[in-house]
């Protein structure tokens, strides 16, 4: 105790907290053994908890007694050793097990007015002229200037119009060896500006083939707005070798009547990447999702709004949240149509008016669930007590991090608040349910969406409004795990006026010496109480290298 106190005020942080990160899935029966080992060395090496996040702890409403059994020796093993296991809840941003309840508690963007036509007992999305992409296939061209784009880079260095490796017609899109590019650093795009109706879903497609592109992680088939912030955020998962393949790639266009579409590299390096057969169209209610906070209108041509369940049968994509599993959304699938009920109002050839809501993914298929519908708060509640009850644990962590889709849907428009009070009242409620399940237990959070020098900004993502100011009513009392080692200097400063404690979530799955550093900027600030040994790719070879580097003989441990 006097330890930890004369180190809060002097420049050695206490490390009293001395964790390890584990992602897991306890339904294959060698998990167990596996993290028992982890446990063991774990302890030898001087830490003393485990944060364990599993989907299945989200997704399972009644774990199976297999469940129970393995995660109860789990906890005993733990015990034996010393190390304290902390069960992480709420993963919001990373939303797809808790959706698993519920699908349709995804945060949704809205459609508005989208133009149908009624067709023999159905009503069919009508494609609008105007929105296309021209010279999509790479046919017409002028040497390797091709026609219809705004701008191409490398004509002729590193872009080139290809007339014998095609998807189809006669001719083809080719990067070759972007690195080249010197003065743009490797970017090789080609860029057309395209007409859009405001407040629609749309998909942008495109064929694309490699043949040893280095960084065909790098390649993007992506839209911006004219401001040049993204409008699409969903990556492309290419291999440096591929045969043809088409990639999807959708998104709301919000306010915006014009788009840029870019497809190519930023930071291309060597190699050969292939585009054709580009098409831009308009999306029917694909991943159309139903709840209070996100209704369907159809309204007809003089005016009048049909009756779901009268004029035409429920709006139902039957794909939508449930493919491959329960809670996860697919970019692309054929969109359903509106089925009219016979007798109904709507009439023969008859244009309506449709708006509906749709989930909306970003990266590789990651979806955040709505904090406003009421149903949310039903589910979060039941999971902090089922976790409570598995666990038994004296401290949860909150894993609202990266929470990229916020405040679009009528339930979270109708609060009238911005993002960032809307988080800070979602964890202001999780810790309220905390204390109630387990009482005296602390409480932990993930640090960006709270640090003004990582995403609580004013443009994040699909983020409605403003996420600065986000955790300025947060208390003292919740220890915040920083990962913002980026900045280091302006993160820890920011937390710690606020009251904060800080732990630092270190490695990264790079350099394990690298918390030194770290360590030495935390020794300015007040309230740095422990690290955390932090891998996305299960990698625990440098759990005893990360010790020694963060605490090794010298820093004072402190206890708990
Ligand atoms: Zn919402």
């Amino acid at each position: 105790m006097f330890l930890s106190c004369v180190a809060l005020l002097a420049g050695v942080p206490t490390l009293a907290y001395r964790w390890v990160y584990l992602q897991t899935n306890l339904f294959p029966e060698e998990s167990v053994p596996r993290i028992e080992g982890l446990l063991r060395r774990a302890a030898k090496a001087g830490y003393n908890g485990l944060v364990i996040t599993d989907t299945k702890m989200q997704s399972l409403a009644e774990p199976p007694p297999f469940y129970r059994e393995r995660l109860a020796r789990i906890l005993a093993t733990a015990k034996s050793v010393g190390v304290e296991v902390v069960p992480a809840v709420l993963p919001v941003g990373y939303a797809g097990s808790m959706l698993a309840h519920n699908p349709n508690l995804v945060e949704a963007m809205p459609v508005r007015d989208a133009v149908f036509r009624v067709k023999g007992g159905a009503a069919e999305l009508e494609a609008d002229p105007e929105v296309k992409y021209l010279n999509g296939g790479f046919e017409e061209a002028n040497g390797d200037k091709l026609a219809g784009l705004a701008f191409q880079d490398g004509i002729g260095k590193a872009s080139f119009v290809d007339r014998e490796t095609v998807h189809s017609g006669k001719a083809s899109l080719r990067f070759e060896n972007p690195g080249q590019l010197t003065e743009i650093l490797g970017n090789a795009r080609v860029m057309q500006e395209v007409r859009l109706k405001p407040w629609r879903h749309y998909l942008l497609s495109a064929w694309v083939k490699t043949e040893g592109f280095d960084r065909a992680d790098s390649v993007r088939a992506t839209v911006l707005n004219t401001e040049g912030q993204p409008l699409s955020f969903q990556e492309l998962a290419l291999a440096p070798t591929q045969e043809w393949t088409q990639v999807h790639v959708t998104f709301n266009s919000q306010e915006r009547t014009v788009g840029r579409v870019y497809l190519g590299v930023w930071g291309g390096n060597k190699g050969k990447l292939w585009f054709d057969d580009v098409r831009l169209e308009e999306l029917g209610p694909m991943n159309v999702v139903r709840r209070p906070g996100a209704p369907v209108k159809v309204v007809g041509a003089d005016g009048t709004t049909y009756v779901e369940g009268r004029d035409f049968e429920p709006l139902r994509d039957p794909k939508s949240g449930t493919v491959p599993w329960p809670g996860e959304f697919e970019t692309y699938h054929a969109a359903p149509s509106i089925k009219l009920i016979p007798g109904g109002r709507p009439k023969e050839g008859e244009q309506l008016r449709v708006s509906w809501h749709h989930a909306q993914a970003t990266e590789h298929g990651k979806t955040a669930i709505c904090f406003s519908e009421p149903e949310y708060r039903e589910l979060a509640r039941r999971e902090i007590r089922r976790i409570g009850g598995l666990f038994q644990p004296k401290k949860f962590f909150l894993a609202h991090d990266e929470i990229r889709v916020m405040n679009w849907c009528e339930a979270c428009r109708r609060r009238g608040i911005s993002p960032a009070k809307m988080l800070d009242e979602d964890v202001n409620f999780a810790l309220r349910e905390i204390k109630a399940t387990r009482k005296g237990a602390e409480a932990f959070i993930w640090s960006d969406m709270f640090d003004p020098f990582h995403n609580a900004v004013a443009d994040y993502y699909l983020v409605n409004g403003d996420l600065r100011g986000a955790g300025s009513s947060l208390p003292p009392s919740l220890t915040i795990v920083n990962w913002n080692s980026g900045r280091p200097a302006n993160s820890l400063a920011h937390f710690a006026k606020r009251g904060h404690r800080q732990i630092l979530a270190g490695y990264y799955d790079s350099d394990p010496a690298q918390i030194k550093a770290w360590l030495a900027d935390a020794a300015k600030v007040k309230g740095v109480v422990g690290v955390m040994y932090t891998t996305w790719s299960d990698k625990y070879d440098d759990l005893e290298a990360f010790a020694r580097a963060a605490w090794g003989s010298k820093t004072p441990l402190g206890r708990r």
